[in-house]
């Protein structure tokens, strides 16, 4: 069209940043806006895995059979408070019908080709000069108490398998899953080893991500609220409230692209995107290791994820599902500590930093919405649940490409945000 050439972009998280850099790639000038700054909301403190290999979408029958008992004990890894709101109520309806085998297939199968060009799209920010250290992780150590209970993960693999996923995958004894991250007590007898994946230490990834669009002449603008978007003949208006009041970033733009994470209804609502994004939080801190593994490790039986970051790991779980605004919650981190005390040796979980709360923005069929709203020249990335850091960079590519030439690629078909 060669008709876009200033975008704002609303949200500074992975898929926000990872939209302007690409949009950046057309010749676009990007202003990005967060009323906090850069990974202030769930880019901040996940377990930064980039593993193709586990996306797939969150609604699926084994969540069904776990229970909705279990959701409202605040020991369980998933938790649903019991004064629950009417967003909520909406989204736990839609949720529990997409649990079905044959709709979890078809989002499956929507998401391979996001699956597949997830870790190229790494390969080519890197290529193209932006910073963030890139790690391998191979394999990725999913470790259990019992042989018997690798079943429900390797069954999940060869599900993904069936519809057209690559999956490499073995299973281990505990012994020589401890070789590959002796983190692993020796209450652990089997591991399933995965593959080809990669991880990164999220906040310095995206971090470089916003040096990288600065460099190239766009702004990152923090502490700008965003309260409303208005689309109209001259293009895009996008009003800025502020802790000050400040109406810094806004104005008029030839597109927007809202990238806010769990609070994407606020914006995006008025816009025709009825569907529920809810905030499934997740909590997270660092602890000292020795040794350090050089692996992640995941931990299915508590559902938590253990990352190398430096001289410690991040320890990260939960499945909160609550307002993205409510308090810290400490029984969580309680909960989770207790959950994995029995599978770890050598770290002291006592010696916690960076504890962390921030919330996954996960849709009712698990599948992202991406693409253009009901209003002209404003689009919409985010809803990537468990997933937003490995879909991110994918994801900015071809919104992208969909902003500036008007056309939606294939890929993006299945995301259209008014489904
Ligand atoms: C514990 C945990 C572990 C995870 N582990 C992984 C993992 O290993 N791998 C993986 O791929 N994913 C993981 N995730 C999921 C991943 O973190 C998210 O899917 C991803 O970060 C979402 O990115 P985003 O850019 O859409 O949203 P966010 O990172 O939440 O960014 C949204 C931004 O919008 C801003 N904002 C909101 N409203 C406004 C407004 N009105 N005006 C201006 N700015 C606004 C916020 O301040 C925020 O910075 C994990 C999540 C959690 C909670």
């Amino acid at each position: 069209m060669g008709s876009v050439q200033s975008v704002a972009v609303v949200g500074a998280g992975m898929v926000g940043l990872a939209t302007a850099w690409h949009l950046q790639e057309h010749g676009v000038q990007v202003t990005v806006l967060d009323r906090e700054g850069v990974a202030a909301g769930a880019s901040w403190g996940n377990a930064g895995w980039l593993t193709p290999a586990f996306v797939a979408p969150l609604p699926e029958p084994a969540l069904l059979r776990y229970g909705l008992r279990a959701l409202v004990s605040p020991k369980s890894p998933v938790y649903a408070p019991l004064a629950a709101d009417r967003n909520l109520a909406r989204f736990m309806a839609g949720f529990l019908r997409h649990s079905t085998h044959a709709r979890w297939q078809e989002s499956m199968r929507s998401l391979l080709p996001l699956v597949r060009e997830a870790l190229p799209a790494f390969d080519h920010l890197r290529a193209e000069g932006v910073s963030g250290e890139v790690l391998r992780a191979d394999p990725v150590v999913a470790a259990f108490p019992r042989v018997a209970q690798a079943g429900p993960l390797t069954d999940e693999l060869e599900h993904i398998a069936e519809v057209g996923g690559t999956v490499a995958y073995e299973l281990v004894s505990g012994q020589v899953a401890r070789r590959l991250a002796p983190v692993l007590a020796d209450s652990i007898q089997a591991a399933v080893l995965v593959r080809g994946q990669r991880f990164i230490n999220p906040v310095t990834y995206v971090h470089s991500l916003a040096d990288a669009v600065r460099a190239r002449g766009g702004s990152v603008v923090e502490g700008a609220e965003v309260v409303g978007v208005r689309s109209g003949p001259d293009g895009v208006v996008v009003e800025v409230g502020g802790a000050e009041g400040s109406a810094e970033g806004g104005g008029r733009f030839d597109a927007v692209v809202v990238a806010t994470g769990a609070w994407l209804g606020r914006l995006c609502a008025p816009l025709g995107v009825t569907r529920v994004v809810q905030a499934g939080r997740g909590y997270s801190f660092s602890v000292a290791a020795d040794p350090v593994p050089e692996v992640p490790v995941y931990l299915p039986t508590a559902r938590v994820a253990v990352t190398p970051l430096g001289d410690r790991v991040r320890v990260a779980g939960m499945m909160e599902l609550r307002r993205p605004d409510a308090r810290f919650d400490h029984r969580r981190v309680t909960a989770i500590v207790d959950s994995v005390r029995p599978l770890l040796q050598g770290v002291d979980l006592d010696s916690r930093r960076d504890e962390w709360v921030g919330s996954r923005p996960v849709t009712i069929d698990g599948l992202p919405l991406i693409g253009a709203t009901e209003a002209s020249g404003v689009f919409v990335a985010g809803g990537h649940g468990m997933w937003g850091v490995t879909l991110g960079p994918v994801t900015g590519r071809l919104l992208a490409e969909q902003v500036v030439t008007g056309r939606t690629p294939d890929a993006l078909r299945p995301f259209d945000p008014l489904r």
